[in-house]
């Protein structure tokens, strides 16, 4: 039988990783003592599998109305970060890490924000973002081979919660990052109410549903992450929540989800995270 995909835990904790009570198709979800990541015990072969999903020319390219809402929402996160930055937008040296076929690319380019690049892993969803004239690197970040200092704002958007060894990531971001830039990553929260209530009902957890999903973070491990290589959280917020599965929800379930989504987003409990690190 194969090994699990992931061994030890990927925020850089030296404790050993303990079975929880939640049973998934590939097996137990383990928990790091230390800072309380949630790991997959996926095997590398159907982590591979799974991972194929992501290479096809139309990459994650969302149509219709999903395109309006994704233009608002991660333009409203760009905005803030750019904000945050305390530059001009058209000073700001930007790169988005698993950019797909370009999708944050074009909202970063319609904000004319100065310098815009790309690095995605799968070839086909690369050569498609780069047939739209980004400059997309195809592979990935530490291939990339990027200078220090070289860029202000780093986003890596449903990518962390895919990666064996998520400090790998945040070491080679660390280092393309100015002082003072901000590195923006948006994924899953476990400890979310969601998460709590749902358990191995989670959509987020199902590696059938989200392919290559193994990691799954907290707002305590996102902040260890960062801490363990140069970046601080600058700010962190959470939001949404669902009690029961999207099959099985009635209209007084969504109304109760709508009036637990303020409450959720105030206590950090939502199930979508946002994390914003400051490299020092
Ligand atoms: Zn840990």
């Amino acid at each position: 039988m194969d090994k699990p995909v992931i061994q030890r835990c990927p925020i850089g904790c030296d404790s050993t990783l303990q079975a929880t009570d939640i049973h998934l198709p590939e097996g137990i979800l383990r928990r790091c003592s230390e800072c309380g990541q949630l790991l997959s015990s996926c095997s590398q072969s159907r982590y591979d599998h799974t991972m194929q999903d992501f290479n096809h020319d139309a990459g994650t390219m969302p149509t219709g109305k999903s395109a309006r809402r994704h233009r608002q929402r991660i333009g409203a996160i760009l905005r803030e970060a750019i904000d945050f930055l305390d530059q001009p937008a058209d000073s700001v040296r930007f790169l988005d890490v698993g950019c797909s076929s370009g999708s944050v690319l074009h909202i970063a380019s319609e904000m004319h924000i100065g310098t815009v690049c790309g690095v995605e892993p799968a070839p086909k969803a690369a050569a498609t973002a780069q047939q739209l004239g980004y400059a997309v690197f195809s592979g990935y970040l530490h291939e990339a081979a990027y200078a220090d200092a070289s860029f202000d704002l780093v986003t890596t958007f449903e990518v962390v919660e895919h990666l064996a060894d998520a400090g790998s990531m945040a070491k080679e971001v660390s280092r393309i990052l100015r002082p003072g830039g901000l590195w923006l990553i948006g994924t899953g929260n476990a400890e979310s109410w969601t998460a709590e209530r749902l358990r191995e009902q989670w959509e987020y957890y199902s590696i059938a549903q989200n392919g290559g999903h193994i990691s799954f973070f907290n707002p305590r491990s996102i902040a260890l992450l960062g801490q363990r290589h140069g970046m601080s959280v600058a700010y962190l917020r959470t939001k949404r929540t669902l009690g029961s599965p999207p099959a099985a929800r009635t209209r007084l379930g969504k109304l109760r989800d709508e009036l637990m989504a303020i409450p959720a987003r105030l206590t950090g409990r939502g199930h979508d995270m946002l994390a914003a690190l400051r490299k020092r």
